[in-house]
């Protein structure tokens, strides 16, 4: 008999992807026993309507050339295309009708504020839907955030996963560009030439 698959759905801007989202993938993949990790750019980030994020295009085209070399990893356009603003509930009804309940799914994000998950649109229905898989980043006082949240952390099915990577920040990224620092060893090569071929982030926001 089939086992059921486990699909890690890897939500985030990526504005631009780097090497600590991943490596936070790659953990949660080994960890989690995932089958594979779909990245998931968003379209018009629900809470970021009102500053600039770079256009969906570039961000998706990014995770795409970013992730290209592992058969584990794919990218979905499924938010970037959807119009109007991206809320994850409406992403995980449709990843549920599309698989099936033979598959498990396990949304895969960072975890500045693991709380406000459940401040979400519509997040009383997360439970039936997937498993949120946490990633830290180093520094992160988790044990402090699962006692003082505990209420609210017991609302959802939610894992934590601790990515030393990301130390790597898209926001320290986007700075770095505007004052000509390095950011090679941060992204990928070829994310790196994109930035480059496109002038993205060249002034600050
Ligand atoms: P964010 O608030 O920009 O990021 C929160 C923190 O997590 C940042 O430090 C960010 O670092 C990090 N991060 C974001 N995605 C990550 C990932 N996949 N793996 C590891 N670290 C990650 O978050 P966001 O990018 O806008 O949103 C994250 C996901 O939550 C998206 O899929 C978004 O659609 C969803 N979300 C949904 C709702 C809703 O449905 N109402 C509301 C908010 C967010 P970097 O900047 O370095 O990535």
């Amino acid at each position: 008999m089939k086992r059921t698959t486990r699909l890690g759905i890897m939500g985030g801007t990526f504005d631009p992807i780097h090497l600590g989202h991943l490596v936070a993938a790659e953990e949660a993949l080994v960890q989690f026993n995932l089958d594979s990790v779909c990245f998931m750019p968003t379209g018009r980030p629900a809470r970021k309507d009102d500053r600039a994020v770079t256009s969906p295009e570039h961000r998706y085209l990014m995770t795409v050339i970013a992730t290209a070399a592992n058969p584990d990893f794919d990218v979905s356009r499924l938010e970037i295309d959807r119009p109007g603003l991206t809320y994850t509930v409406d992403t995980l009804r449709v990843l549920r009708e599309t698989h099936g309940p033979a598959t498990e799914l396990f949304f895969i994000t960072g975890a500045d504020a693991v709380w406000e998950i459940v401040t979400w649109k519509e997040a009383e229905s997360f439970r039936d839907l997937a498993t949120f898989i946490a990633a830290t980043r180093p520094g992160y006082d988790l044990q402090t955030a699962r006692e003082e949240h505990a209420e609210e952390l017991a609302r959802i099915r939610i894992e934590f996963i601790e990515v030393p990577a990301l130390a790597i920040s898209s926001t320290d990224i986007r700075q770095r560009v505007v004052e000509r620092r390095p950011i090679r060893y941060l992204v990928t090569e070829s994310v790196a030439a994109y930035i480059r071929k496109y002038e993205l982030y060249q002034e600050a926001r």
